[in-house]
């Protein structure tokens, strides 16, 4: 017999039907035994004659039961769950696996355990009602965005993970190289480079659902890893970019059941937003709006380019790839003057106070690329040694291009009322910046370092022990 779903059970009555998940409660009504069966789907009620098989069965043993579907009688109906008017008598039982009592309750939304003990189990965790909806909602969610991306002839393409470090503004994780002693590869914060290099394939329309890795300081809506809708496309403006992003942030959050409070979204200046609201993230939401969960994004345009260091040095605000809004502003780039009023053509999405999205018409022109980098303090040589690849792609017919990643897992943090990332990721990182279930960061074995040329110089337990010694 082939298992099937307890959803799948409603329109069987009087038949024969095998089915397999886990037991959720077990109710002992002397000689017979009720059983709440959970599968993927959902939970049906089992009625057992008390025999031997069952008399240890514990909730989250994982069992297969065959046996007919029968209507309840007419006061034992529950209206309350989708399978409430019936019931399976079982007529044989199988464990097929047990289970020892479980850390925690997983009936419950667990915010009150602690987030190590539920990263630690992070598998039961996730068989928590709440966080199966949440990775369910966001399947759906990735799924929408890309039906949309195809219908508008995007190509999924995958970029590498071992790459070299490209400025996001933030921390690279590095991987030592075995082959190339004293070398070393890194993890990307994102894909920039790599698209721009795609629309010089003639791609003109890539995205991919891609994981940035940067080594910032965890928080609530921030983590080593996360992942975004990343795109990029050629001969557009930016307003076309902002078009497409925001169509398809509509057509997948309305794919979830997602609100949102104003379409089109409203677009602000940096200005107008450091005025009005004292910062580029805000929340337009009226209190009523929040109650009900809505969703209020804007755009943000025409952010300064570059800003000072507190050593007094010009750095970038967004992205160094970015272009100038115009061409007497490219002009000034080029001619390194009137730095200060240079506006890039990034555009930022907020959502709720969050930031959602980000991204920028690129410029595809190695010496205004070549002028950034120089405004950023980087010599002749350092900026051929670091995007000598990409000034010399910009010299082989690179189309204008633009594009935008968007953190979706902040916009579902958003439509679901979570207030941590780690809530719609399935294995996220702690807030130590440990891994979930697994011990890593963890430590090397000697042949292990041997081989990657490295020589782990004062290891941190050291120093602490000898910082402990010294008290
Ligand atoms: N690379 C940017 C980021 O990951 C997005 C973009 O400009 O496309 O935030």
């Amino acid at each position: 017999m082939q298992r099937i779903l307890t959803t799948e059970t409603s329109k069987k009555i009087g038949e024969q039907v095998k089915l397999a998940g886990w037991v959720q409660t077990r109710r002992d009504h002397g000689k017979l035994v009720f059983l709440d069966l959970r599968d993927r789907a959902g939970i049906i009620q089992i009625v057992c004659k008390n025999a031997k098989e069952i008399e240890n069965l514990r909730p989250e043993w994982v069992v297969e039961i065959e046996g007919e579907i029968k209507e309840r009688p007419q006061e034992m109906k529950n209206p309350g769950i989708p399978t409430g008017n019936i019931e399976v008598a079982a007529a044989r039982l199988t464990v097929l696996a047990k289970s020892q009592p479980l850390p925690f309750p997983i009936d419950t939304l667990g915010y009150d355990i602690s987030e190590e003990t539920r990263l630690k189990y992070r598998y039961l965790d996730l068989r928590r009602p709440r966080l199966q909806r949440n990775l369910k909602v966001r399947s759906t969610y990735v799924q929408a965005a890309r039906e949309y991306l195809f219908s508008k002839g995007f190509t999924e393409i995958e970029t590498p993970l071992l790459t070299k470090s490209t400025p996001e503004g933030s921390r690279d994780f590095v991987v030592p190289s075995r082959i190339y002693p004293g070398k070393f590869f890194a993890l990307p914060q994102s894909p920039q480079q790599y698209k721009q290099l795609l629309m010089a394939s003639g791609f003109e329309r890539y995205f991919q659902i891609a994981r940035a890795i940067r080594d910032e300081d965890p928080r609530a809506d921030r983590a080593f890893e996360h992942s975004q809708v990343d795109l990029e496309m050629s001969f557009v403006s930016r307003e076309d970019v902002m078009g497409v992003v925001e169509e398809m942030t509509v057509f997948a959050l309305e794919k979830i059941g997602g609100k949102i409070a104003n379409k089109p979204f409203p677009v602000v200046t940096y200005q107008e937003a450091m005025e009005k609201y004292g910062a580029d993230k805000f929340d337009l939401r009226s209190e009523k709006e929040k109650k009900e969960g809505v969703l209020a994004f804007a755009w943000v345009v025409d952010f300064p380019f570059f800003e000072k260091t507190k050593e007094g040095e010009w750095t970038f605000t967004h992205n160094p790839f970015s272009s100038p809004v115009n061409e007497e502003q490219e002009q000034w780039l080029l001619e390194g003057k009137n730095v200060e009023k240079i506006v890039t053509s990034q555009y930022d999405l907020v959502c709720n106070g969050l930031e959602v999205a980000g991204g920028s018409i690129r410029t595809h022109k190695p010496e205004v690329l070549q002028a950034t980098f120089r405004i950023l303090g980087y010599t002749e040589q350092k900026i051929e040694e670091k995007f000598g690849h990409m000034l010399e792609a910009f010299r082989y017919g690179t189309p204008p291009h633009g594009g935008c990643a968007q953190g979706f897992e902040r916009l579902l943090m958003a439509f679901l009322r979570e207030e941590y990332l780690r809530e719609v990721q399935a294995f996220p990182q702690t807030g130590q910046g440990r891994t979930s279930v697994m011990e890593a960061p963890s430590e090397l074995n000697e042949e292990q370092l041997e081989e990657l040329h490295l020589k782990v110089i004062n290891p941190p337990s050291l120093k602490l022990r000898r910082a402990r010694k010294k008290k």
